[in-house]
């Protein structure tokens, strides 16, 4: 029987260079406060932490939490950690109960989840990795012979950078393309006007043949959301997403419910009972957790398959291979979110420079390999001089 013999989490933090930030780059929460700053401030992030799995005969689970990543080591480091040491790694469900119901007081969302997630993630890793499988195979095996992915990018920008920049992804042979906007319900009419016509210079490039969603990032509100909509139809988009604050269930459903456009969400949004909620409420159109938020890989595999019995496809959010591997395996997950490899800039492309072993697409499409175990990542020692790490 293996045992979990310790758990070590480090702060990898870029030291590196960055895109500066640009103004009305993309929509978030901040932008509704009365003054805001730095609108960027709070969208932007430059650590990461990893969670070390470490086993009895030496072998290691590699989990990683993007959020928050200094609160998240002290919930690991403090609250959870003690929870899985000396247990088997085998016993997943087990532990995942254990981390959820001695953290109920304060865990449940948020910090608490990431935590769990950081730490379900190493295990499954480590669970691959001594079985000699890849995780996909763990939950249940390929389901389909190579991944569609969609470029994720596409941010606020003038209008003909943007179109340049569609059109890079429409020759590297994508089918899929989401955008962001850059307005919100402050900028008024003038702001719509600017928001539709970012999307209507996309869609130009792309042709009516592929499929564009948008996304909101938290930045409207239901109102707004409410009024813009209508002059979005024209422009057919897959899905309109995270148009309002994840805690805005009730808003989320009434926007579903017009049904002029299908409303996607769900990477803020924490734990199985968190998408049972959404989905009662035919609250999304489609599910996108983040299994390193949302509950691990054990909670998305369970997401999955609850999603399946509503019918509302999950296509999580981020590339990245914890999510990839639970499409690879979910008979419910069409297709993956990528995000283009680019200097940092918001954050997200840290995965790249810190991990290696991401697969690369082809023509709009990933695979995963069916002979590397685990989660098939590792730390990049080619970028090392450009993190500093915080134990
Ligand atoms: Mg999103």
């Amino acid at each position: 029987m293996a045992k979990i013999k310790d758990i070590r989490t480090t702060i990898y933090k870029w030291t590196g260079k960055i895109v500066p930030p640009a103004q009305n780059f993309c929509t978030n929460p901040t932008d509704l406060l009365r003054e805001s700053g730095d609108k960027m401030k709070s969208f932007r992030f430059h650590k990461w932490l990893v969670c070390e799995v470490i086993s009895d005969d030496g072998t290691v689970g590699l989990g990683n939490a993007a959020l928050a990543p200094e609160v998240t080591k002290t919930a690991i480091d403090c609250y959870l950690k003690n929870l899985v040491i000396g247990e088997d790694p085998f016993d997943y469900d087990y532990l995942w109960e254990k981390m959820y119901r001695s953290t109920m007081a304060w865990g449940r969302k948020g910090i608490g989840m990431i935590g769990i997630s950081a730490i379900d993630l190493g295990i499954w890793d480590l669970m691959g990795k001594l079985k000699k499988e890849p995780v996909f195979k763990l939950l249940g095996g390929r389901t389909k012979e190579k991944i569609p992915v969609y470029a994720s990018k596409l941010y606020s920008q003038p209008l003909k950078d943007l179109q340049i920049e569609a059109d890079k992804y429409l020759k590297e042979g994508f089918k899929m393309f989401k955008m962001r906007f850059g307005w919100g319900p402050k900028d008024g009419t003038e702001g719509i006007k600017k928001n539709i016509a970012l999307v209507n210079a996309v869609r130009e490039v792309i042709g009516d043949e592929n499929d564009l969603m948008l996304e909101a990032y938290m930045g409207w509100n239901l109102e707004y959301s409410k009024k813009i909509i209508p002059e979005l139809v024209k422009f057919k988009p897959k899905w309109l997403e995270e148009p309002v604050i994840p805690d805005d269930i009730s808003g989320y459903a009434e926007l579903n419910a017009l049904g002029d456009i299908p409303i996607a969400g769900g990477e803020h949004e924490f734990s199985v009972l968190g998408f049972k909620h959404l989905l009662d409420l035919k609250a999304i159109s489609y599910i996108q957790y983040d299994s390193n938020r949302v509950g691990g890989i054990t909670a998305g595999h369970k997401i999955n398959l609850l999603a399946e019995k509503y019918n509302v496809p999950v296509i999580p959010h981020a590339g990245q291979m914890h999510n990839y591997h639970l499409t690879m395996a979910g008979n419910n997950c069409p297709f993956s979110e990528y995000f283009p490899v680019h200097q940092v800039e918001i954050g997200n492309e840290l995965f790249y420079y810190l991990f290696k072993g991401e697969p690369e697409p082809k023509n709009g499409f990933i695979n995963l390999d069916d002979n590397i175990p685990g989660l098939g990542i590792s730390l990049n020692e080619k970028y090392k001089s450009d993190f500093k790490t915080l134990d």
